[in-house]
């Protein structure tokens, strides 16, 4: 019988020590506040998908699609 893990790999994402925003490790600047200070250290993630119409984007300011982690370098932001 086959055997279906959650995969247990980190994906390929930096953090912004400015915003908390999540970009590609071969980002230079940040896509959300245009910041270079990135950090790896950082937990847990929100997707953005649509923020029109998601009330808790509106609340937390976020207009766009983006990912952004929830704790960096342990501090929430
Ligand atoms: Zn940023």
């Amino acid at each position: 019988m086959a055997q279906r893990r959650a995969p247990t790999k980190r994906p390929p994402l930096k953090a912004c020590k400015g915003c908390g925003t999540l970009n590609y490790r071969d980002a230079q600047r940040c896509e959300s506040c245009g910041s270079t200070n990135f950090t790896d250290d950082w937990e847990g993630m929100i997707m953005v998908l649509r923020p029109e119409s998601s009330s808790l984007a509106q609340k937390v300011g976020i207009t766009k699609t983006i990912m952004r982690a929830i704790k960096v370098s342990g501090k929430i932001v």
